[in-house]
Formats: structure tokens, sequence, C-alpha cells
């Protein structure tokens, strides 16, 4: 909430563990975290399509993207 927090976030440490992050997995600091966050994110998004849509939760689960085969 200071200033200082601010420059330190801009500067790079991993939203999930609070490490500095790796320039090639930013703004993470490794797949694991990258994994973390896009399994936090997809867990929101599927909460809430659920909530209007309760038929498709089996389809939205078998969709679950994979991190590993985005990359190729
Ligand atoms: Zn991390």
């Amino acid at each position: 909430m200071t200033a200082n927090n601010t420059q330190a976030r801009a500067k790079g440490a991993c939203p999930i563990c609070g490490r500095p992050t790796e320039r090639r997995h930013r703004p993470f600091c490794s797949p694991r975290c990258q994994d973390v966050d896009l399994a936090r994110w997809l867990t929101g998004a599927y909460v809430v399509q659920t909530e209007e849509q309760p038929e498709v939760e089996d389809d939205v689960v078998v969709r679950f993207p994979d991190p590993e085969s985005r990359r190729k």
C-alpha cells in the first residue's frame, strides 16, 4: 500500500509465493507457481459458470487445460 510496496511488485515478486520472479516464468518464479495461479483462476471461473449452468459441470472439468501442452 506504500510506494515502496508498489516498487517491489513492479520489480518482480511472484504473486503466489513472493519470491523473485524468473524472467521466463514472469510474472511467476516457476512453472509450479504458474500452474497454481492458473488453477486458482480456472477454479474461480468454473464456480461462476456452474452457478449459472449446472448442467455443463462435467464438461468444464473434462476441458481443464493442461499447462504443459499449452507450451508446445
Ligand atoms: Zn512463486
